[in-house]
Formats: structure tokens, sequence, C-alpha cells
């Protein structure tokens, strides 16, 4: 295993953490960072599973020890991710994943320049805003004024999306985690881990597609999602 760097970002609503999930269910040899946060626990969630809930003092504590590969302030709450994620998954050769947000993946990419960046955008604004409010509606009703607040602040995340190597549009699910698992196995393959139970043929497919999702291959995708959010091309 190669140890490969995978960040991922998305607006909030995007749909990512469901995307997360089933390309760990379907790609083995990922590792999943957990990221350290400030926010409290929602639903289900549990410590350590999802995010390891701390409080401030601790966080800052966390940061005045440089614990941190990266931290950024996100709708009023610290998250980082520790750097130990790294040096674990790098000692077990293992990929590593990171779904953190967009001041984060700008901080890893320049430390390591090597990391593949992907982002997620939403197929249109209402498609998000629909999300955003069932999500609002799960989480027991939150104000107007945050499903606002993260429309807007998802604008602004899309605005930096040409920064990312790789950008899919989360339309259809099926068709983006297999896009996903596209660019995890062609990054695989392009630094000499292709993977052994997949045919040259499908190996083939997979780079294919891959190279589809690549920044300079997604002009037009792009145009259109960046027009339906007034984001300026
Ligand atoms: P949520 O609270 O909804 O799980 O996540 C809110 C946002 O924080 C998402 O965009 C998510 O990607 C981002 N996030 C989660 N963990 C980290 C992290 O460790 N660092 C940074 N910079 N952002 C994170």
């Amino acid at each position: 295993m190669a140890g490969l760097l995978f960040i991922l970002s998305a607006p909030s609503g995007s749909g990512k953490s469901t995307l997360v999930s089933r390309l760990r269910s379907l790609v083995s040899g990922l590792e999943f960072s957990v990221s350290w946060t400030t926010r409290p626990l929602r639903g289900s969630e549990q410590d350590g599973r999802e995010y390891h809930f701390t409080s401030r003092e601790v966080f800052e504590q966390m940061i005045a020890n440089d614990e941190f590969l990266e931290h950024a302030d996100v709708f009023g709450n610290h998250y980082g991710t520790g750097r130990r994620s790294l040096t674990d998954a790098a000692q077990h050769g293992r990929d590593l994943l990171l779904d953190i947000d967009v001041q984060g993946a700008a901080q890893v990419r320049r430390k390591v320049p090597d990391a593949i960046s992907i982002f997620i955008l939403p197929p249109d604004p209402e498609t998000l805003e629909r999300r955003l409010r069932n999500r609002s509606m799960a989480e027991g009703g939150v104000p107007d004024a945050v499903v606002r607040k993260r429309l807007d602040t998802a604008r602004h995340e899309i605005a930096v999306c040409r920064e990312y190597q790789y950008v899919l549009v989360n339309a259809d699910l099926d068709q983006a985690v297999e896009e996903l698992t596209a660019i995890v196995y062609a990054e695989r393959a392009a630094h000499g881990d292709a993977p052994q139970q997949l045919t040259p043929e499908a190996l083939a497919r997979y780079q294919a597609m891959a190279k589809a999702c690549r920044i300079e291959n997604s002009q037009a995708r792009l145009e259109t999602v960046l027009a339906s959010f007034a984001v300026p091309l």
C-alpha cells in the first residue's frame, strides 16, 4: 500500500457522509481520520467514531501543543485533524481519508503537496436547500437563519472548488460513489499499487472515469453547476 492521503471537501448538505460511508464499505485499506471537534454530539453519533468530541479548553491546548496537522473554525466550532492520524496511517502503510472543510484542505495541501484532493458539488441550489432542510428536521428543526447561513457558506466553498484536483457532482448517489471509488483505484494504480482484485478492463474503466473527474476535464460540468449557484465562472 502506497500510503496515499485523500482530502475530501464538500459543502454541508452535499451528501458527503453517506458517500464516505459507502466508499469505506466498498474499498479496503482506506483509513478514515477521526477529527477533533468542539461541537456537541448529534443524533446517534458516538465519541471516537464520528469525531473525538472535546471542550474548547482541551482543543486550544492541543493547538498550543502543535498536535494538529490542520484546524479551522466551521460554523462557530473548532475542528481539527490530529497529526497522529497521519503518522499512524503512514506507519501501517495505509491510505488515509480526511473529510475536512475548504480552509483545512488548503492547509493540508500546503503541508502535504502529494495529497489528492476531491471536491463534491451538490447538483444545484434547490437540491442543496432541500437536503439542508431535511437534515434540519432530522436535527430536531434548526432555525431558518442557520439553514440560510449554511447555504451562504456553501456558495463560498463552491467558489474554491477549482483548487481541488478532482470534482464530482453528487446528483446520483450510486454514480458519485462509483466515481469516488474510481479516483481511489486510479490513484493507487498511478502510485504502483494497482488493485489486485480488478481485471485490467475494470481498472481501465475506473481510470477513464477518474480522468473525467479531473478538474481540467470538468469544465462543462462545472460551468453548469457554478452558474446555478451564481458563482462567477
Ligand atoms: P459536521 O459538524 O457537519 O460534521 O461538519 C461540518 C464541517 O466541518 C464539514 O464541512 C466537515 O468536512 C468539516 N470538518 C470535519 N472535520 C474537520 C477537520 O478535522 N478539519 C476541518 N478543517 N474541517 C473539518
